[in-house]
């Protein structure tokens, strides 16, 4: 055990994060209004919400999961040298955090065995990749990337909305042309500990990625849901969600499924430690949840 870990019976989870930014929270949610967020700032301040620049906080972050077996990454953050013009935080990046976290919990590249990618939005593909001479060369060399077959088709073949090529080329592509990707059906199972579960919508085949040992389990969520307001509200549809209806009722679903179960889910953005217990809210949002911080240490 690192020190710090987290223990789902006998995986370890980690964390290693990036980096946090600002989204501007109109922008973000275009279709709520100030009147819809009015009653949920108090309780989203400043973790989540940030008073002063009215942006939503979202961390950029990996899991780490250790089993008796493998070292698996999921998701890899945003990256160093890629060309994003329209994010100035990630655009042509060249600090160390991200690394330097990984090896803080005395991980090297070489050690991960697997890479598993809930989506291929840039800031969930960025470190499969970094630049060597000029050529995008996986980062992690040892290591087999498990990518859903019918996400990565569907953004090679099909201009859908909010598809950008570039992330693809850069990040996906190149493991493809090295040989080290694993296309996989989205029911695909590692071992009977660590399995995807189907969560469109987000993207054309988002993932979230459930894990179990010993009788005790935890999910990571990807992007089915980027702020803990969504929990209230599953309908509230971020400006990136590829199919609004699809990714809204897949939001409600998922809820439904691991509420008031001791399931640990662990989300991408929510605000440190991201990860928690939902349950049902009760009272005036008794169709919605809320989400339960995680109260144990994490690394
Ligand atoms: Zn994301």
């Amino acid at each position: 055990m690192i020190a710090g870990g987290r223990r789902i019976g006998k995986i370890e989870i980690h964390r290693v994060l990036e980096m946090v930014m600002p989204f501007d929270r109109r922008t973000f949610f275009p279709n709520n209004s100030d009147e819809d967020w009015a009653p949920h700032r108090s309780w989203l301040e400043p973790d989540a919400l940030d008073p002063k620049l009215d942006a939503l906080l979202f961390p950029m972050q990996s899991y780490i999961v250790r089993t008796a077996h493998h070292t698996v990454l999921i998701d890899s953050c945003v990256g160093n040298d890629k060309d994003r013009p329209k994010r100035p935080a990630w655009h042509h990046k060249t600090d160390d955090a991200f690394l330097r976290g990984l090896r803080s919990l005395g991980i090297g590249p070489a050690d991960i065995d697997y890479v598993f990618c809930t989506h291929l939005h840039a800031d969930h593909i960025g470190w499969n990749t970094r630049l060597e001479n000029g050529r995008w060369v996986p980062t992690f060399p040892n290591a087999r990337y498990i990518f859903s077959k019918q996400e990565l088709d569907s953004w090679r073949d099909v201009g859908h909305k909010n598809f950008a090529r570039t992330p693809l080329e850069d990040s996906v592509l190149p493991i493809v042309a090295a040989g080290r990707a694993d296309l996989v059906a989205n029911d695909f199972a590692l071992d009977d500990q660590i399995r995807l579960e189907s969560t469109p919508g987000h993207t054309p085949d988002h993932v979230a990625i459930a894990l179990q040992s010993a009788g005790e389990s935890a999910v990571m969520s990807g992007d089915l849901m980027h702020s803990p307001v969504q929990c209230l509200h599953p309908e509230w549809v971020p400006w990136p969600d590829w199919d609004a209806a699809l990714a809204s009722r897949t939001r409600r679903a998922f809820l439904e499924r691991y509420c008031d179960t001791p399931t640990l889910v662990c989300t991408a953005h929510f605000p440190l430690p991201s990860a928690g217990r939902v349950v049902r809210a009760g009272g005036a949002f008794r169709d919605g949840f809320r989400f339960i911080y995680d109260d144990q240490p994490w690394s």
